[in-house]
C-alpha cells in the first residue's frame, strides 16, 4: 500500500510538472498522472502547448538571451581589463570603444 502511494505522489508531481510545461491545469494533470503514466506520456509527447505556455517560454528565452548578451565580455584594448561587450567606455581606464554592437 505504501509503495503504491509513493508512486502515486511521484506521478502526481510529474503530471503537475508537465501541466506547468504545457500550460494545462496542474491539478488536472496531477490527476491524469495518478491515473496512468502512459496518459502523461501521450500528453507530454503529442499535445501542443497552450498559447500562454508558449508566450511564457518565449519571454523566458528573451530574458536569457538578453542576460547572455549583457554578460559577454571583451578586453579593453588600452588597459586589457575585461569589460562588458556593451560598454561604450571602459570603466577602468576610460577608453572609448569605437564600435558599438
Ligand atoms: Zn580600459
Amino acid at each position: 500500500m505504501i509503495p503504491t502511494l509513493i508512486v502515486w505522489i511521484i506521478l502526481g508531481f510529474c503530471g503537475a510538472y508537465i501541466g506547468y510545461l504545457k500550460g494545462y491545469p496542474q491539478k488536472l494533470m496531477a490527476f491524469l498522472g495518478i491515473l496512468g503514466p502512459f496518459t502523461l506520456l501521450v500528453v507530454y509527447l503529442f499535445f501542443p502547448k497552450t498559447k500562454e505556455a508558449r508566450e511564457r517560454d518565449a519571454e523566458h528565452k528573451r530574458i536569457t538571451d538578453e542576460e547572455a548578451e549583457f554578460k559577454k565580455m571583451q578586453p579593453c584594448p588600452t588597459c586589457g581589463k575585461e569589460v562588458t561587450a556593451r560598454a561604450w567606455v571602459c570603466g577602468y581606464c576610460g577608453h572609448q570603444f569605437v564600435s558599438v554592437t
